[in-house]
């Protein structure tokens, strides 16, 4: 598609290149070893075919009615280029259903979801990488109460306490339709607008993710994947060794409101 859309995107793909690779510079990375996911979450159909045009191989979906239909859209080269993460909170009821066409789930953060999503794989007669949503506004808060004495951010995102990841890593191990994959989290949301710099809540976060990341992959050396970083701290999840960057609005533009 040669249109001005194509041309936007095409424009701020370049953008986002241009801030992995001069992350990846600044701390001594491989751009080859950071791969990036474009989160086409409430954009329609047209604009995943625009970005398939423009090489993108990894989009991310976060509601799993809307990812079906618009997966259901692409004729079949277009899906088979394509690889397919889920990245929402996902619920036991849904499970199944994206089991049957996701590519990588990001958000498992509980047993019951571990069966589910392992049932849903075998129905379905595939296997399915799963990485581990960690919840990490309990340690950031821990590390920054001293300064600020801030309440807790809300929980709402998703995720498993740090201490139940390693158990839950040894489930998904014993999954026979499961393959585990790493870890996933969402930075908490930042309480100033300077939150920046080496110890920026993000900063702390995605530290504190990678060394929950060199736990499982100790027990699990297949468990490579660190998915971390979005539009605003794509550069902090490099500097901590984010292996899959979850990118939405800094490509697609702001996001239609949900309807
Ligand atoms: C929407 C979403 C993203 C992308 O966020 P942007 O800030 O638009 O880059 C990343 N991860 C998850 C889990 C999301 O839901």
């Amino acid at each position: 598609m040669g249109d001005v859309r194509t041309a936007d995107l095409a424009e701020s793909l370049a953008r986002v290149e241009e801030r992995i690779v001069a992350a990846c510079a600044a701390s001594g990375r491989d751009r080859d070893d950071v791969h990036l996911v474009v989160v086409t979450k409430f954009f329609p159909l047209d604009d995943v075919r625009r970005l398939i045009g423009l090489g993108v191989t990894d989009v991310g979906e976060n509601k799993a009615q809307e990812a079906a239909a618009k997966l259901a859209g692409l004729d079949d080269d277009e899906r088979d280029a394509l690889t397919v993460h889920f990245v929402g909170q996902l619920q036991i009821n849904k499970a199944r259903q994206v089991a049957s066409w996701a590519d990588v789930v990001h958000t498992v953060d509980r047993s019951r979801l571990v069966t589910a999503l392992d049932r849903g794989a075998e129905q379905a007669g595939r296997h399915l990488d799963v990485l581990l949503q960690v919840d990490l506004d309990d340690r950031v808060d821990l590390a920054d109460a001293p300064r600020s004495g801030r309440p807790r951010a809300s929980g709402s995102r998703g995720g498993a306490p740090a201490d139940g990841i390693p158990a839950l890593a040894d489930e998904v191990g014993r999954a026979a339709h499961l393959h585990l994959r790493g870890v996933m989290a969402v930075a908490p949301l930042s309480r100033s607008a300077d939150d920046a710099g080496p110890s920026s809540t993000a900063a702390v976060a995605f530290a504190e993710l990678a060394r929950l990341a060199d736990q499982v992959r100790s027990a699990h050396p297949r468990a490579t994947m660190v998915s971390a970083g979005m539009s605003g701290d794509l550069e902090q999840a490099i500097a901590h060794g984010a292996t899959h960057l979850r990118v939405g609005s800094a490509i697609l533009g702001p996001r239609p409101a949900p309807r």
